[in-house]
């Protein structure tokens, strides 16, 4: 499949939902924060939006052959098959290929997600050979799980494990695989059927909230651009091609530039404030905030983080992680709402 070969939605042509953008873009940019989870109705453009994004990313050159889609850039981090291939013959062939997007379907068992003996060849040949599973084809994409909340824990967790590390660690019937798995992982829930466990919610880098638009306005365009896409979406890509284009070049600038991006003490120290505030547990807050802000400052091009870059992805960071009040009733976006207020003034 060549990266032009299914029009996809653009997704700057996306209306409103700019919270949900933004975190996308941000996650795309900076993979350790540790994905996304969009919670909201059904039929608000989650899955449209990743994989309009994965669409606008730059096709990326992985090595013939290999099922795990391996950086041809990146030899240190090559899988086992890859590395004996380059140790053999020198530099491997590599290729174009889109970003993927790897969607988990629910009730997957383990072993399609992690992988498994390759049954087939175990019993017609007799060698034990090792079937990869989503994870591997997830590789360096995305990883969209629908309805989050009815995934078994522990296959939630184990996802968050393996989207961290980067890496996907196979031991049973024999088999010891390692292979690379790194992806941005986005979870979609609806707050209605079930809820993540609190200590499953706290390992998601950040987290959006999207409602069907209410505005009549708003969603006389969203018909009114699904419509035009539909009729023809030749012309309805190039019309939005620029678009696309100008955010494409900030992401890819935004990766390059990551590193530079200074993170004054005093910043820093805002992040702290607001999480003692909020009382948020642990230090994982502040690192994913300050991850977030950093990734944000870097797509702007700012030189360093700001308290604005802080004070914009504060909702998504940290909205997750708060611990139920009784005495307050108030949505977790209101609260971080009024705690910026509180902590760093209108
Ligand atoms: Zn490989």
């Amino acid at each position: 499949m060549t990266p032009a070969a299914r029009p996809v939605f653009p997704f700057s042509a996306i209306v409103g939902q700019d919270e949900m953008k933004l975190a996308m873009i941000v996650a795309a940019v900076e993979p350790a924060i540790g994905g996304v989870l969009v919670f909201g109705d059904r039929g608000t453009g989650k899955s449209t939006a990743v994989r309009a994004l994965a669409a606008l990313l730059p096709p990326m050159h992985a090595v013939v052959d290999c099922r795990y889609g391996c950086d041809p850039a990146a030899p240190a981090a090559y899988c086992a098959d890859c590395s004996a291939r380059a140790d053999e013959h020198g530099p491997l062939k590599h290729r174009l290929v889109p970003v993927p997007v790897v969607d988990m379907p629910l009730g997957v068992t383990e072993d399609r997600v992690v992988g498994a003996l390759d049954l087939e060849r175990a019993l017609t040949q007799g060698v034990k050979a090792f079937e990869p599973g989503l994870l591997a084809r997830a590789n360096r994409g995305f990883l969209y799980i629908d309805e989050v909340n009815l995934l078994e824990d522990h296959l939630v967790d184990l996802l968050i494990d393996v989207a961290a590390s980067g890496e996907n660690l196979v031991e049973r019937e024999g088999l010891s695989v390692r292979h690379p798995a790194r992806f941005v992982l986005i979870g979609s829930g609806n707050p209605e059927e079930g809820e993540l466990r609190p200590q499953l919610l706290d390992r998601f880098g950040l987290s959006v909230e999207v409602k069907t638009p209410t505005e009549l306005a708003q969603r006389v365009e969203v018909i009114k651009r699904r419509d035009e896409f539909e009729r023809d979406k030749t012309a309805f890509l190039i019309k939005w091609k620029k678009h696309d284009d100008a955010l494409r070049r900030r992401i890819v600038a935004g990766r390059k530039r990551l590193a530079d991006i200074e993170l004054p003490d005093a910043v820093l120290e805002d992040a702290t404030k607001l999480c003692l505030h909020l009382g948020t547990d642990g230090l994982r807050a502040e690192l994913t905030l300050i991850r977030a802000a950093r990734a944000l400052a870097s797509v702007e091009q700012a030189p360093a983080v700001a308290l604005s870059h802080l004070r914009r992805m504060a909702p998504s960071a940290l909205r997750h992680r708060l611990r139920r009040d009784p005495l307050d009733e108030s949505g977790s976006a209101v609260r971080v709402e009024r705690a910026l207020c509180d902590v760093f003034g209108a």
